[in-house]
């Protein structure tokens, strides 16, 4: 069985050496040597100023939220995991969807520009498949309304936008490390900001708003394990194998594929971390044929993302034309460390075949 995503595992015995480490050593959780040792190397690698590890990246997103004390109006993403919509929801702010770019698949400027107002407390968009809009452009879009943003930068891991890590725009950035992304730890995300003071209340968020031993501002349990971090560390050594792979493999994809699916438009200022293979059909019936057809032969590529999230059930319709069409006829299909160069052939020849 081929599915979209397949998680990597490293050779057991480097997880075991670590977890010697976490036995010699007898703490388990709560800011230990991985977790610490993990976000120096994370912040080091993707060369961000302040890398707070948490224990999802909806929980990032969510303490995100919290720490701008963001209430009411937030313009964001229709096309984008519904973590996006819901961590909104969960803290009570009102989701305002702007369309998306038919290129880039975000919310650019332009389509912020048509729902912003002296309502909106804050934006929310998505850096979709590692793609993303103008960011410079939307910083200053942003500061003319005084407003914050945050990027959830769950499929951004690594990208890097005009040359500097993309996790440096906006107010705050996240970025989820389940299982199914293409570094993990297992569960776990984080939390990403250049604003030192924000980072600090954003620590003490994340665990129980601890100040001391004995005195606690409000906050939640968003903290995550010495097991988390020593996949995280064993991951991070094995990256750039892991991207070497996905790289080869989505231009494969690129060469076998028939010109009669369309590909993403990638943003030429981000760098790729192939984190997807999303391509898009003439139709949702041709989708649906292209589906059934995989599936007979055990290949089960994702709809990521259907629906669209102005159309999920318990909110109030707000109508978003191009994502609502994109979201009806684009599909993920697999990428992981290990396709094989068969695989990807088989794929291909049957989506050519319905073409
Ligand atoms: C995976 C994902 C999330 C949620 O991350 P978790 O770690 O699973 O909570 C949020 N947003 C997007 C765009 C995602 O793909």
């Amino acid at each position: 069985m081929i599915h979209v995503t397949k998680s990597f595992l490293p050779d057991i015995k480097e997880y075991i050496a670590l977890l010697e480490e976490i036995w010699a050593n007898g703490q388990l959780t709560n800011d230990g040597p991985l977790v610490i040792d993990l976000e120096k190397k994370l912040a080091e690698y993707l060369e961000v100023e302040n890398f707070i590890f948490v224990s999802n990246g909806t929980i990032a997103l969510q303490i995100a939220i919290k720490a701008l004390a963001l209430v009411g109006d937030v313009i964001t993403t229709p096309f984008s995991y519904c973590a996006t919509t819901t961590s909104l929801i969960w803290e009570n702010c009102n989701p305002i969807f702007a369309d998306i770019s038919p290129i880039s698949l975000t919310c650019e400027n332009q389509q912020i520009e048509q729902v912003i107002n002296e309502h909106t407390k804050g934006i929310l968009t998505t850096h979709v498949y590692g793609n993303s809009a103008d960011l410079s452009e939307q910083e200053k879009l942003a500061a003319y309304y005084s407003i914050p943003i945050i990027y959830d930068g769950a499929h951004a891991f690594g990208v890097k936008h005009r040359g500097r890590s993309i996790f440096n725009y906006g107010t705050v950035s996240t970025c989820s490390f389940h299982a199914t992304k293409i570094f993990h730890t297992i569960e776990g995300g984080a939390i990403i900001t250049k604003d030192s003071k924000l980072a600090d209340k954003i620590k003490g968020l994340r665990s129980f708003g601890h100040k001391g031993d004995n005195y606690f501002d409000s906050g939640i349990n968003g903290k995550n394990s010495e097991f988390h971090a020593a996949m995280g560390l064993i991951n991070l050594k094995h990256f750039p194998q892991i991207k070497a792979h996905r790289k080869v493999s989505s231009e494969l994809y690129e060469t076998h594929l028939t010109s009669k699916v369309e590909r993403l438009a990638w943003n030429p200022d981000n760098s790729r971390n192939f984190s997807y293979f999303p391509v898009i059909f003439p139709s949702e019936n041709i989708l649906q044929k292209v589906i059934v057809e995989l599936n007979k032969s055990n290949i089960f590529p994702r709809r990521y993302f259907y629906p669209a999230l102005n159309e999920l059930p318990y909110l109030t319709y707000q109508a978003c034309p191009i994502a609502e069409d994109i979201a009806k006829r684009i599909l993920c299909l697999p990428l992981s460390a290990e396709i094989s160069q068969e695989d990807i052939n088989q794929i291909c020849s049957i989506i050519n075949s319905i073409i």
